[in-house]
């Protein structure tokens, strides 16, 4: 998981840089009502095993770091005395109790954004690794005061080891559960969502059976039960769904757990020692998805790059010769038409061009190929096919109505170079280019087989108009003087 991306992307608008007024209020707030929405949950059995305000204010702090300012912890510290002090009698272990929470929050913001900053975007596995032992660094520490400052006798010792293990395990799973689904949270881009299709919802599915089995067969395995699901999530969906649904997965087991309906002792009774042992269980395997859904992200995004740098030329933005290939292999049977009938091959070869290498230097040749580029794509229109076929060699492949058609596409380009000038530093450079043209009729054939006919046929034509000259434009002897003729015809 890359926590750099997390700061970039669209958050709720509550905090800005420079509004510390704005930043204020909003951490009182959020701590008050997660405080309150903490402390309903304790009214609830079964959700009383859950704290969430220590991972909601610590992803607060990690996805909006210039919040880690003394003053920030301060009032966050405050408002939680404060609610306190409305609704509990606590007195004295009030302080101790919610500075233990500080220290969760403190420790586990700061180690997740000093680790983040250090390591190298692409350590994506490693980042999302590190919630899982800085939760549990923050989990041991944060414990020791609040164990400390829930027994009521400073003397009861024997009470001070189930309290300390209590509270680790809880702050340890919840944060675990929670910080990868707020960290990863992101409104939802409506648009770009794939249609639904029921078999995506298959590995949920998986989930819901896994736990029914858990709850059937019972017994300290059963806890592994969902992992196999949850990992077809992390393959099937994006992280942040995958965080939700491991978040949700855990909690249930945790609540399922506790309320004896997975028993995972024989006896039936549920020791504090099992309880401490499931957590921390739960905890461990939620980390496994999360890892897979970030690797899987890794390599989604080293393959999208992988094809985008084979696919497109680095220097003028056209198609490679692969990606015209790829392209032509995908979408060719979408070229052509009723009215464009014919392929044509246009092969270009810039006239003389080692001159202007040798003359203004190589830098001074590379933007001359992507402004002879970008001048091709805009004469010939945007949506047609251009490709750079290597060195100054380009090709562009488009449907027309008829030979004559392609001849007039070829001469305007070639016309539109010769009249061009190019810039480099304060000259104007003016360059030709050599044109060699192939037509066929697109017939059921693969187009890619037709170009590669074509393109032969371009070869030989682009070879033509060199040895005659250069700056002109050839197509097949037999063709030629019938639609140099009709073209000097068209007004
Ligand atoms: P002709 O009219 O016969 O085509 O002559 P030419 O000089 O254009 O042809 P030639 O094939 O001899 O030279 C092509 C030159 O293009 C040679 C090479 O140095 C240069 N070239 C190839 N790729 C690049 C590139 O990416 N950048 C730059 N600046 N030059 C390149
Ligand atoms: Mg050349
Ligand atoms: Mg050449």
């Amino acid at each position: 998981m890359n926590l750099k991306r997390f700061a970039s992307q669209k958050k709720i608008a509550i905090f800005s840089e420079n509004n510390t007024l704005t930043n204020a209020v909003g951490i009182f707030v959020i701590t008050t009502l997660f405080y309150f929405f903490g402390a309903a949950l304790r009214l609830v059995d079964e959700l009383s095993l859950f704290w969430p305000l220590n991972a909601v204010l610590a992803a607060v702090f990690v996805r909006n770091p210039f919040l880690n300012r003394p003053l920030y912890y301060f009032l966050c510290y405050s408002a939680m005395i404060v609610y306190d002090a409305f609704t509990a009698s606590w007195g004295w272990m009030s302080i101790v109790i919610n500075f233990s929470n500080m220290v969760f929050i403190i420790t586990v913001a700061k180690l997740l954004l000093r680790y983040s900053s250090q390591q190298s975007e692409n350590n994506w596995a490693i980042n999302a690794f590190n919630i899982f032992h800085f939760s549990l660094i923050g989990a041991l520490l944060c414990s020791l005061v609040g164990a400390v400052g829930s027994i009521d006798n400073i003397n009861d010792y024997a009470k001070l080891i189930p309290l300390y293990a209590d509270w680790v395990s809880e702050q340890f799973s919840t944060g675990v559960l929670m910080l990868p689904c707020l960290l990863s949270a992101k409104w939802p881009d409506w648009e770009r969502l794939p249609p639904f299709r029921l078999s995506r919802l298959y590995p949920l599915l998986g989930i819901v059976i896994s736990l029914f089995a858990s709850v059937i067969i019972g017994g300290a395995g059963s806890l592994a039960f969902p992992l196999p699901a949850l990992i077809w999530c992390a393959i099937r969906y994006p992280l942040a769904i995958t965080a939700l649904v491991t978040l949700l997965t855990g909690a249930t087991e945790i609540i399922l757990v506790a309320s004896s309906v997975i028993n995972i002792h024989a006896d039936h009774t549920l020791l504090v020692g099992q309880m401490f042992s499931a957590r921390l269980g739960i905890a461990t395997i939620a980390i496994c998805p999360l890892i897979v859904s970030v690797s899987v992200d890794a390599i989604n995004q080293l393959i999208k790059q992988t094809a985008l740098r084979a696919d497109f030329d680095y220097l003028t933005g056209v198609y490679s010769r692969s990606g015209l290939f790829e392209k032509l292999k995908k979408e060719g049977r979408l070229l052509g038409g009723k009215d464009r009938p014919f392929l044509c091959v246009m092969l270009l070869d810039i006239d003389f061009f080692k001159r202007i290498n040798d003359n203004y230097g190589h830098e001074c040749g590379d933007i001359v190929l992507t402004s002879f580029a970008l001048k091709l794509r805009q004469t010939v229109g945007q949506k047609e096919l251009v490709a750079r076929m290597g060195g100054e060699e380009f090709v562009v492949v488009v449907s027309v109505g008829d030979e004559a058609q392609g001849y007039e596409l070829a001469e305007m380009v070639r016309k539109s170079i010769e009249l061009n000038s190019f810039r480099y530093q304060q000259e104007s450079l003016f360059i030709t280019v050599s044109v060699g043209l192939a037509t066929a009729k697109l017939t059921h054939r693969p187009v890619v087989d037709i170009f590669n006919e074509l393109i032969h046929e371009a070869d030989r034509n682009l070879y033509t108009s060199k040895r005659n000259g250069r700056n002109q434009t050839s197509a097949t002897a037999a063709d030629t003087a019938e639609m140099a003729s009709s073209f000097q015809s068209v007004p």
